[in-house]
């Protein structure tokens, strides 16, 4: 039996990853009702967001869009952590390891010069000389950037939510029904979306509705997005370091072009985390158990040998199987749904997307409340379907 919500919301945000809590947050201190809604709750372990830890760079080869998102986002991280009174953002500085062919560490090189971001380049002798626990086998220089770092990004999401919770949100754990399955078609009327139905047979009104669910929009939109976006799965490991040596949590950030293992210090004391940002095989992210192969432990450790001599044979502490939920080149989605005026998507954050989870926000909140969106980048008109990446 069907339940309608009697309370009104402007906006009902279905998703509380990075993408929706930072849609839900700007929309709420735009003056509007919101309700927040998750099938399993604020960056759960299954969410992309639901990570320890997360590398916000503001470097994206010659792409000066995402890297000006990432200096706006970063502002706003910041903020959120002075608020939170919590370290959820480490300054450790980020090093892009550049190997043979490593246009793409050149081109960062020039968009950081372009656009303002501070950054040295280093011969490898500095480089052994600022980190010597980085091998530079294989390494011609190093690009850093000091002002970049680490996001704590679960405690971040769940701080955002909390803190938003207590200044009007209303959030709610429960899944929603497709909007283009049969439980809502009488929901539909003259290109509106009236209501959304939730599976405990709730039915919730608002005058707009966002859409921001991570891996989980091709099932929620299959028509319009089943082909559009591909979710992949992801290994990450974190390795002991050894006996009384903190020099591992001493580390920055760390990504190697043209290798694509990037790296994350010893935080929290959870491990020295490393990780391979080549696509994995597809995931169904409701059904899969999250273990790690034995081919992807192998490859991490092989790289973990040739780079830090010293965890050559450090034990693996933790490991986790996460999803990237990518578009055919990397490029978001934030749009309005074709057939639904008051219905927004964002998504698409493609292993990229959480440093600009405020960004995204202020973003999709703009489109959701004035209807201006006007970079086509994100338009779901510019999206393959066929995989084709070009965001790195
Ligand atoms: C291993 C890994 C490493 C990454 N590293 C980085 C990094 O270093 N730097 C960086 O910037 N980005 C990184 N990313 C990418 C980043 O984490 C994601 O782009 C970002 O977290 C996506 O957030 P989201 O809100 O779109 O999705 P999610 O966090 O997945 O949130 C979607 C939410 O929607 C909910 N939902 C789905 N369907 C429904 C429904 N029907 N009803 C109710 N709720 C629903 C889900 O439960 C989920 O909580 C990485 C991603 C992974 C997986």
């Amino acid at each position: 039996m069907m339940r309608t919500t009697s309370k009104t919301f402007d906006f009902v945000v279905i998703g509380a990853g990075c993408f929706g809590a930072w849609t839900a947050h700007e929309l709420l201190h735009a003056g509007h009702r919101v309700l927040l809604l998750d099938a399993f709750g604020p960056a759960h372990s299954r969410a992309s967001s639901g990570g320890e830890s997360r590398v916000i760079r503001m470097g994206y080869g010659p792409d000066e869009l995402y890297t000006r998102w990432s200096q706006r986002s970063l502002v706003a991280w910041k903020a959120l952590a002075e608020r939170a009174q919590r370290p959820l953002f480490r300054e450790c500085g980020m090093l892009w390891l550049a190997g043979p062919g490593g246009d793409y560490v050149e081109a960062t090189q020039r968009t950081l010069a372009r656009v303002g971001v501070a950054h040295e380049r280093w011969s490898t002798a500095t480089l052994i000389d600022r980190f010597p626990q980085i091998s530079t086998e294989a390494i011609d220089w190093a690009l850093w950037e000091p002002g970049s770092g680490v996001l704590m990004a679960r405690q971040s999401v769940q701080a955002l939510v909390a803190e938003d919770v207590r200044a009007g949100l209303e959030y709610r754990t429960a899944a929603v029904a497709s909007p283009e399955s049969a439980a809502t078609s009488t929901a539909q009327r003259a290109g509106k979306l009236d209501r959304i139905v939730t599976n405990a047979g709730d039915e919730i009104s608002a005058a707009g509705f966002v859409f921001a669910c991570g891996a989980w929009l091709p099932k929620v939109f299959p028509a319009l997005l089943g082909a559009r976006i591909f979710p992949t799965r992801q290994e990450i490991f974190f390795f002991a370091p050894p006996a009384g040596d903190a020099s591992f949590a001493r580390l920055p950030a760390w990504f190697h072009h043209p290798a694509l293992v990037y790296g994350i210090p010893d935080l929290e004391q959870r491990g020295f985390k490393i990780s391979v940002d080549r696509h994995g095989a597809a995931i169904d992210p409701d059904r899969e158990d999250r273990v790690p192969t034995a081919e992807g432990l192998a490859a991490a450790r092989a790289y973990l040998a040739l780079r830090f001599p010293k965890l050559r044979d450090a034990p693996l502490a933790e490991s986790r199987v996460c999803q990237y939920e990518n578009t055919a080149n990397g490029d978001f989605i934030i749009d309005r749904h074709p057939e639904f005026d008051n219905l927004f998507i964002t998504g698409g954050g493609s292993g990229h997307g959480f440093k600009h989870g405020p960004a995204v926000g202020e973003y999709t909140s703009r489109l959701a409340t004035t209807g201006i969106g006007d970079e086509p980048r994100f338009a779901l008109a510019s999206k393959a379907t066929t995989q084709r990446r070009g965001v790195f």
